[in-house]
């Protein structure tokens, strides 16, 4: 079986500490890659994805940035530029979950989903392109949801459809570069932000991704991340503009 090595690439991977930027940031460190990763908050998810990493050979390091904020987009650049002089691949990962009726939905809640998701992958992406070189990858994790709607996610959906342009558009306007530009699309995922949801909406959502998915289930982060992994390494060489829908079959 042929498998993806990251020997020596060095990678940037945003919201590393929970859910599926957890497990993205370790299977690329596993596959040999070195890691930066960003999060806002110093907690032990933060502590322990410190250890994990330590326990994984190559050049990882993990710092406090707000990517919804121009400046600490500039500064964690500045860290990547620092410590490996280049990039070879950008997953802008790092997303908020948000849960309100549209009649009610305040401006600054609008936009702090909006930045998060959306204007972080053109902040991210536009400052990390001095580091990206030919046959770099960039890969935008968006959301099923996206193209279907979700209620009370008229912020979440709206960021995740802007992502299909984004990715769309710089899949042209990079590929003479060499630079691909793809997107996952994870379905509902077993992760801390999802179980973070009340307990009955989680479980009737729950209840309901299983009746809704082919496969019967509901996904894990990892399976997220192997995907991420294949259009981070070589195998995936002449995949550009794609978005993979990893949702069990919904
Ligand atoms: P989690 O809430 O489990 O993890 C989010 C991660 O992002 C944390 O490490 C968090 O760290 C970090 N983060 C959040 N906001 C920022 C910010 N402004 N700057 C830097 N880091 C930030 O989320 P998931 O793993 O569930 O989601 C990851 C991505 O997958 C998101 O883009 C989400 O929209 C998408 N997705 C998830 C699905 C699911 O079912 N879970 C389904 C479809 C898409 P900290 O809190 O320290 O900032």
């Amino acid at each position: 079986m042929t498998s993806v090595q990251l020997t020596d690439r060095n990678v940037l991977v945003t919201g590393g500490t929970r859910g599926i930027g957890r497990a993205i940031v370790l299977t690329l460190a596993r596959a040999g890659a070195n890691v930066l990763t960003c999060h806002r908050q110093e907690n032990e998810a933060a502590s322990s994805l410190a250890r994990e990493l330590k326990e994984i050979p190559g050049d990882h390091h993990l710092v406090r940035a707000d990517v919804g904020d121009p400046a600490q987009v500039r500064r964690l650049l500045e860290e990547a530029r620092s410590r490996y002089g280049s990039l070879d691949a950008v997953v802008n990962n790092a997303g908020v979950i948000s849960h309100i009726p549209f009649e009610k939905l305040p401006e600054d809640e609008w936009h702090r989903v909006l930045d998060t998701h959306l204007t972080a992958a053109y902040l991210v992406t536009q400052q990390a392109l001095p580091l990206l070189g030919e046959g770099a990858s960039v890969v935008n994790v968006g959301s099923r949801v996206a193209t279907v709607g979700l209620p009370q996610r008229a912020h979440y959906t709206a960021a995740k459809a802007g992502l299909i342009g984004l990715t769309r558009t710089l899949c042209k306007e990079l590929g003479g570069r060499g630079i691909r530009v793809n997107m996952v699309d994870p379905g509902v995922i077993e992760t801390e932000a999802a179980a973070e949801l009340p307990p009955e909406q989680y479980e009737a959502l729950q209840a309901r991704y299983r009746a809704l998915t082919s496969l019967g289930r509901l996904g894990a982060p990892d399976e997220v991340a192997d995907v991420v992994l294949f259009l981070v390494g070589d195998l995936s060489r002449y995949v550009t503009g794609g978005a993979i829908a990893v949702d069990g079959g919904i």
